[in-house]
């Protein structure tokens, strides 16, 4: 069902009043409606893909300490930027909104929705966004949120992107696009949540076509999970904690990131294989097993060898580098190990 448009006026009315209301007060959302910091709304669209926003919240004022302006940021050194972004997800983020800082800083904040989509990094919503937010521009979100509003408000079970985005599109508000793309933000994070929502509160429930059906939560019915990977490495640890051999890695595995040097395994290939040619490759020796690790991404589940050595390139600081988790984890057993082997020299 979609709002007639003699609906479409009351629709809007009643969202916008509840958000001039009930309104989140967050910490980007600074200036006046349609004309908040566009600094502030991007680093926090970025932070906030993969983030909830509670956690969001103490993350983005640790970045925002660490770099309290796109000039701040632009000028700072990009191992900086890597180790304020730890614990916020894929680090080609944190990469992008530096390489983009670097631009605003020469440029200025862009004017229109195509001239944030066109740096580094910047999609289609976080693009709309800002351009919304901050520049009071036309354009409307969609994400997870909005696409779980929009499927309930409109009775549909199996919402395609382009139809989301074609409602998002015929409702939002073009007198108030900024407060409106923020109200249905809230909406569905505060009211119109994944699992029973709050229907008797919400402002637009007269206008709820999942409602009138009896089940709201059944709308929009669940994505079928994409099958998740399983991806076999190997690595090697020359050195300890504190020094260690590392190389920024290529391909799928953690791309881009500095870590342990690791080697894929072939469909089939057993461990001791792929070991041999990454020792060989590293000019370094095995000296014995520390154990395995496992890692759940979105896609792929990595299950990773660790062997200790010697030998090899010399070794770097390791706490200079952002490491990600599953080299943590992979640290983590040679620390285990030389615990174990101090408890027993002890006894
Ligand atoms: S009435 Fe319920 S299901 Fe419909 S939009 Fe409001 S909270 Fe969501």
């Amino acid at each position: 069902m979609t709002p007639s448009p003699t609906d479409l006026p009351a629709l809007r009315a009643a969202l916008l009043a509840w958000f001039d209301r009930s309104g989140r007060a967050l910490p980007w959302r600074v200036g006046p409606e349609g004309g908040r910091d566009p600094y502030r709304v991007w680093v926090s669209e970025v932070l906030l893909q993969q983030t909830q926003v509670a956690r969001g919240r103490v993350y983005f004022e640790r970045f925002m300490e660490a770099f309290p302006t796109v000039e701040a940021l632009a000028s700072a050194p990009i191992d900086a930027v890597l180790k304020a972004w730890e614990g916020c997800g894929y680090y080609a983020r944190a990469r992008n909104l530096h390489r983009a800082a670097g631009i605003i800083a020469q440029e200025g904040f862009p004017a229109h929705y195509a001239g944030w989509r066109a740096l580094p990094g910047v999609g289609p919503y976080t693009a709309a966004a800002v351009a919304s937010l901050s520049g009071g521009e036309a354009r409307a979100v969609n994400d997870g949120n909005v696409r779980r509003v929009l499927a309930r408000l409109g009775g549909e079970r199996q919402p395609t992107e382009r139809w989301v985005q074609a409602r998002a599109d015929e409702l939002l508000d073009p007198a108030r696009p900024g407060a409106w793309n923020e109200a249905v933000m809230d909406l569905g994070a505060t009211v119109c949540t994944p699992k029973n929502p709050k229907c008797p509160e919400c402002p637009v429930s007269a206008s709820c076509a999942a409602l009138a059906s009896g089940d709201p939560a059944a709308f929009p019915a669940p994505k079928v999970r994409a099958e998740v990977r399983e991806v076999r490495a190997v690595a090697l640890l020359l050195g300890d904690t504190q020094a260690a051999v590392l190389e920024r890695r290529e391909g799928t595995l953690l791309g881009g990131l500095m870590g342990l040097p690791t080697q894929l395994l072939a469909p089939d290939e057993l461990p001791a294989a792929a070991l041999e040619r990454l020792a060989a490759r590293l000019g370094a020796r095995v000296t014995g097993e520390l154990g395995t690790v496992t890692h759940t991404m979105t896609h792929r589940r990595v299950t990773l060898s660790v062997y200790g050595g010697e030998g090899g390139p010399p070794r770097t600081p390791v706490a200079a580098e952002a490491l990600s988790r599953l080299d943590h984890k992979a640290l983590a057993l040679w620390e285990r190990r030389e615990g174990s082997l101090f408890a027993e020299r002890k006894s």
